[in-house]
């Protein structure tokens, strides 16, 4: 995470000193050295400590659970910069680091064979650098960073390496999850639906982890922390309506883009419109996602069909929209839809 401050960098100690030095005067010198370096940690812990206070005072605190780099950005890229810009606390955990997303960008194309490491490596920065852009300072790995490996595509030799995300037991994960939902205490968290969305094995698991952590981190018999309940879950969702237009918008534009999907087909990774309870109208946030999109050039490439499905795609992709799954639904009254227009209505 970026919030707190760095590690104090250990006190130098200057070679061959000790070979001057008399026994007694080096014990002092010692202590001198290894009081200071306790003053230097004490006050590293008091900011660490004042901060994390200070995030528990913010009224809204918002923990969202992706799988990859870059989900952040697709699906909850103008809510995050929204909430972040209004002041709220965010925190985002990505579940693994991308290790088998497709690289899309020719000119990272040798990232593909340099291995896990150097590959994750990228994507790390490219995730840091979309944060900045979207105002974003707490940001975690789930467990250590490269702990759960990108399992890939459903069906693909990548869901049996050992470290596949998919294939870690779930209460494991989500004890990890669990830590980081009683240091934050969030009030509302934002994952996938059981299908994860589009029925990548890491996002049906990011749903299950996020799912039993919230109920882990209410109970009592959960060790580790304070328990905390959160009030609200949301499942991000793309509304069947919308998905729909788009494609016929394209299809009458001659565009082939996503041709593979038909208008009026099955569009089973979309949301019936009736089950969508909430949009976030972040529009004046687009610039932000945009600029966290750019921040991919190893796996977002802007000439995407996903970008030509609305006349404007501040109008597609500035509104982002959430299925509550726990909570209660409290409905904007000025909305005509009747859908809720704020993930903490109802809360804070
Ligand atoms: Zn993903």
């Amino acid at each position: 995470m970026t919030t707190v401050p760095p590690e104090p960098a250990p006190p130098a100690v200057e070679p061959g000193t000790e070979t001057i030095v008399a026994p007694a005067a080096a014990a002092s010198v010692e202590n001198a050295v290894l009081a200071e370096a306790a003053d230097v940690v004490e006050g590293a812990l008091d900011a660490r400590e004042e901060e994390a206070l200070e995030n528990l005072d913010n009224p809204r605190r918002l923990l969202l659970v992706h799988a990859h780099p870059d989900d952040e950005t697709t699906s909850t890229g103008v809510t995050m910069a929204r909430y972040a810009a209004s002041g709220a606390s965010i925190t985002l955990v990505t579940c693994t680091r991308g290790e088998e997303g497709e690289v899309v960008s020719p000119d990272l194309a040798h990232l593909t064979s340099a291995g896990d490491a150097a590959l994750a490596e990228h994507r790390m920065q490219e995730l840091a650098a979309a944060l900045e852009a979207l105002g974003v300072e707490d940001h975690r790995y789930l467990g250590d960073p490269g702990e759960y490996r990108d399992s890939g595509m459903a069906g693909t030799p990548s869901n049996e390496h050992p470290q596949a995300f998919c294939r870690t037991p779930v209460d494991e994960a989500a004890l990890r999850l669990v830590s980081v939902i009683r240091e934050v205490r969030p009030q509302v968290v934002v994952t996938y639906d059981p299908r994860g969305g589009y029925e990548h094995p890491d996002h049906i698991q990011a749903h299950r982890v996020a799912t039993r952590a919230v109920d882990l981190a209410a109970e009592d018999s959960v060790a580790g922390g304070e328990p905390w309940k959160v009030g609200k879950v949301y499942w991000s969702a793309l509304p069947e309506s919308l998905v729909r237009e788009g494609l016929r918008r394209m299809r009458a534009a001659g565009d082939e883009g996503f041709g593979e999907l038909d208008p009026d087909g099955e569009l089973p990774f979309t949301t019936p419109d009736a089950e969508i309870t909430t949009v976030v109208d972040g529009r004046d946030f687009f610039d932000a996602k945009l600029a966290a999109w750019r921040a991919y050039p190893s796996q977002v490439s802007l000439d995407t069909p996903f970008l030509r499905m609305a006349e404007d795609p501040r109008e597609f992709w500035g509104r982002e929209y959430y299925r509550l799954a726990r909570g209660r639904a409290v409905p904007d009254s000025d909305n005509p839809d009747g859908r809720e227009t704020d993930l903490f209505a109802g809360i804070a």
